[in-house]
């Protein structure tokens, strides 16, 4: 593993916490959306991360509510004309490229991403040039940019397989962005990984001496973690996987406790399919240290019911997804290389 540019030393501005609806504007916005949706041939997608309402309302109208993978595979495949990606802005780009006849609204597009951030188009470009004889995959956590130079997209529930066949066809990797996730894969596979430093300003923040403490007093509690956690986390946890493979993980586990270590939001799924169990979210701050997120993404916090309401009624330039055709293309490729692979496994990248 290399250590080329430290990006988690960067900091990043949050944007500003939004103001909670009312109840009653929380019924005036869902009404107004449904009208807005029908009339526009709409439908939402929305990651994980979202926030309870906005997941709601998602399944409520006949969207989906799933990982960055599934919303691709979802936007692709639904009739609908216009697709509303309720996430952040790298997710809107991703089904701009995967479906550019259709329109791709957001709640914002100044929702970002730490490791979209961490990792810009051209110092990767260079880098890549640097290595010229590695192949390149990327996280799907990455601008149109990044893509187009890669050889492969990948998400968290593939990274495993993918890196594994590469290694087996004796390919050597750049991994970028996400440090903690290539380390895990590399670790996972044994290949030969470059890693780019880039970290989830959520995930990094998970503390393993506290969340030792924590299964201290929850000692017949399982824990689930995303592998963007570190090492010492991850290592620790009793199931390791994307969001997908963690709430199917909930499931699918005997214990009636659970402690996660990944964004919050991912609860709203996790209780609706184990309504029984009780979920605690892992420590973000151990002593002397206190989070700057608190597992709380503070660009997945953007998309709310107003800014969808927002999106769907304003459309333009503050709202649609708008990619060139070159770039576009070239994006497309590593993309349709990582759908084409994923369709090809079964995979439930279950440590325990
Ligand atoms: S939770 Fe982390 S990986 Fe996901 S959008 Fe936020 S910063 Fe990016």
């Amino acid at each position: 593993m290399s250590n080329f540019i430290d990006f988690n030393l960067a900091s990043y501005p949050f944007p500003t916490k939004l103001t909670p609806l009312t109840a009653s504007e929380k019924k005036h916005c869902k009404q107004s959306i449904k009208l807005l949706l029908e009339k526009r041939n709409a439908v939402i997608v929305a990651h994980y991360y979202t926030d309870p309402d906005v997941q709601a309302l998602a399944e409520e109208t006949g969207g989906c509510v799933a990982d960055s993978l599934e919303m691709a595979r979802f936007g692709s495949l639904h009739p609908a004309s216009t697709l509303v990606v309720a996430g952040v802005r790298f997710m809107g780009e991703t089904a701009k490229i995967l479906n550019p006849e259709k329109k791709i609204l957001m709640p914002t597009l100044k929702a970002e991403c730490s490791l979209d951030l961490g990792c810009p188009a051209k110092p990767f470009a260079e880098f890549c040039d640097q290595h010229s004889e590695r192949t390149v995959v990327v996280y799907a956590n990455t601008s149109a940019a990044v893509k187009a130079r890669a050889d492969w997209v990948v998400t968290s529930s593939i990274a495993v397989e993918l890196i594994d066949y590469l290694d087996s066809q004796g390919q050597k990797i750049i991994w970028a962005p996400d440090r903690h996730l290539g380390n895990y894969v590399q670790r996972k596979t044994g290949a030969d990984i470059l890693c780019w430093q880039a970290t989830c300003i959520v995930h990094d923040e998970f503390k393993i001496q506290a969340l030792k403490k924590m299964k201290m007093l929850y000692p017949d509690a399982a824990i689930l973690a995303h592998p963007e956690s570190p090492a010492a986390v991850v290592d620790f946890a009793d199931v390791v996987g994307s969001t997908g493979q963690l709430i199917q993980a909930a499931q699918n586990l005997s214990n009636q406790q659970i402690i996660v270590a990944t964004e919050k939001g991912i609860f709203y799924k996790m209780q609706q399919a184990c309504p029984d169990k009780s979920f605690y979210i892992a420590p973000t701050a151990g002593e002397s240290a206190f989070c700057r997120t608190c597992a709380h993404c503070p660009w997945m916090a953007m998309n709310s019911l107003k800014t969808i309401e927002q999106g769907l009624k304003k459309e333009g330039e503050l709202h649609e997804i708008f990619i060139n055709d070159e770039l576009r293309e070239r994006a497309f490729k590593p993309l349709e290389r990582m759908l084409s692979f994923a369709a090809n496994i079964k995979s439930l990248n279950y440590k325990c």
